[in-house]
Parts: C-alpha cells; sequence; structure tokens
C-alpha cells in the first residue's frame, strides 16, 4: 500500500454508503483521483468544510495496488475559494470545469501542467468573477490542447502551411483548420479577431487574457463561445452537460 501526498483541487463530491462520500480531485502528481473520505458526512467530520468543491488543498491518501477508489487520510485547506459560492453564475462556471476535466482526464496520469492551467483560472476567477467567461474559453481551449484535442491552429491541416497573420483561416465540419485555397470555400471563416483571440490564448496566463480581452465586441466572445463549443462537443460525441452560454 502506497501513501501519496500531492496538491489537490476538489471537483465534485458525491455520496456514498451511510456516511462517507466520494472526493474526485485533480492532483498536482497523480492526475484525476478518485478518494474515500470515510465518515465525512458525520457531524464531527475530521475532514469539516475541506472538500467543498474547488477548494485547493494538501490531501493524504493510501493507495492499494490495482484499486482506482484511494481512501483519503488528511486534508489540509491552502485556499478554500468559499468567497466564490455566493455567486450562483460563478458555481455553474466552477462547475462546468470540473465536469469537462473529470470527462477529458483519464484516471491516475499525471499531468502537472493541466493542475497550473485549472489552478491559474481558478486564480483568474477569484481576481475578477465578472470575467469568468472569457477565463472559460481559456480553459476550454487549453483543456482541449493539454489532453491532445486541440487542432493545429498555426498552420493549415491540408497543406500544413503556415497560417500568415493577414490571411483568413476557415473551419470546416471536420474541425480542422484551413487555409483558403485548400477549404475551397467550404466550412466557416474565423474572424480575424478571434484568430487574434486564439493566438493570444497560447501566449498569455488566463488573467493577462481575461483583462485584455474584456473590451472586445460581444460578437468575438461568441464566436470563440461557438468554435470551443463546437471542439468539445465533438471529442465528448455530444454537447457537454452543462453548458456554459453568454447570456
Ligand atoms: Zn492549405
Amino acid at each position: 500500500m502506497a501513501i501519496v501526498e500531492t496538491e489537490a483541487l476538489v471537483l465534485r463530491t458525491y455520496n456514498f454508503g451511510e456516511a462517507d462520500k466520494i472526493v474526485v480531485c485533480l492532483t498536482r502528481t497523480a492526475g484525476l483521483v478518485r478518494a474515500v473520505a470515510k465518515g465525512c458526512r458525520k457531524l464531527k467530520s475530521r475532514f469539516g468544510a475541506a472538500l467543498e468543491p474547488f477548494t485547493f488543498a494538501k490531501i493524504t491518501y493510501y493507495q492499494k495496488e490495482n484499486q482506482e477508489l484511494v481512501s483519503l487520510n488528511h486534508v489540509e485547506i491552502l485556499k478554500s475559494h468559499f468567497d466564490l459560492s455566493g455567486q450562483a453564475e460563478t458555481l455553474t462556471g466552477l462547475a462546468y470545469m470540473g465536469d469537462l476535466i473529470i470527462e477529458f482526464s483519464p484516471p491516475y496520469e499525471p499531468n502537472e501542467r493541466l493542475f497550473r492551467m485549472v489552478k491559474a483560472c481558478l486564480d483568474a476567477i477569484c481576481e475578477s468573477q465578472s470575467d469568468l467567461q472569457l477565463v472559460l474559453r481559456y480553459f476550454e481551449i487549453w483543456l482541449l490542447k493539454l489532453e491532445g484535442f486541440l487542432p493545429d491552429m498555426r498552420r493549415c491541416g491540408e497543406c500544413h502551411r503556415a497560417f500568415d497573420e493577414c490571411e483568413g483561416t476557415f473551419v470546416n465540419t471536420d474541425l480542422v483548420f484551413r487555409c483558403g485555397r485548400c477549404s475551397q470555400g467550404f466550412g466557416s471563416a474565423l474572424s480575424k479577431k478571434l484568430q487574434t483571440q486564439l493566438r493570444a490564448t497560447q501566449r498569455l496566463a488566463p488573467f493577462v487574457f481575461a483583462r485584455e480581452s474584456r473590451q472586445l465586441p460581444e460578437s468575438v466572445h461568441r464566436e470563440m463561445a461557438e468554435l470551443t463549443h463546437r471542439l468539445i462537443g465533438r471529442v465528448l460525441e455530444r454537447q457537454p452537460r452543462l453548458r456554459s452560454t453568454f447570456q
């Protein structure tokens, strides 16, 4: 039996048996982990309020060989994010992030870049809850990229020529990015502003990306949301259960 100590973000919990909960978390060193928190629904539980969704914590768990469900031993809150729970829209956004991570991440596959990206997005939302939707778009692009599902945005998927900044990019029903010549007029053209936004996700931290995107017209935000939902929907072969759309 191995004892593991790692930093974790609680994504979701659900009741298990009489007094326990299953806690699904994204950890820094072990990827997606499903843990039983024994007795955590009892009045005097040692876990207290540490298992609220999106709590950032240091956790210790026991793992038996060949068992997917591990046993949570200790949780030390590093940041509760309790301050985010007052806003229904923020909670919905966070639940959406959690669900997508659970859908996309294979269990027990360490992905530290994913952990750092999600943590940075969470920090950006804490910093400015009104940027929630902008940060969610950033999160979607990076989740797709880090799990290997983002089409190449820098070059044509057909002739492999690098796009230059002023030429059109087209996306067909197969969601491959193509140059004007290869697309032969099929598919939808991405606006210049959206292409700039997509490039910005690759070089900026989420907080900076959100701050610099605030002044863009609503149509660009909508176009980006439509694109990320098409990309995610294709991966899941259905639309995400919780849709985060613009009001
Ligand atoms: Zn081409």
